[in-house]
């Protein structure tokens, strides 16, 4: 048997598990504490996933789910790049 929730993750804001290419991943490094984009999984550090619907990203930015979960502030510029997302 295997468990299909290895392969997924789950999103930080409706707890939803789905398929990495469906989510937003934010990680932050363990090194720096940078928060940064990280879909090409460049960077080593605590991840949140959030998908890619305005519904999970107005939700989670309004409650600061991201924060909460990374336990940091995340940068201005990446708040307006989720913003941005929101548009299209
Ligand atoms: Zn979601």
């Amino acid at each position: 048997m295997t468990d299909t929730r290895k392969f997924l993750r789950q999103c930080v804001n409706c707890k939803e598990y789905k398929n990495k290419q469906d989510l937003i991943r934010i990680t932050k490094d363990f090194i720096g504490g940078n928060i940064q984009f990280n879909n090409n999984n460049q960077i080593n550090g605590r991840s949140v996933y959030l998908c890619k619907n305005s519904e999970c990203i107005k939700e989670a930015l309004k409650k600061k789910k991201i924060e909460h979960s990374l336990k940091s502030q995340i940068p201005e510029n990446m708040k307006e790049e989720l913003y941005n997302l929101l548009k299209n």
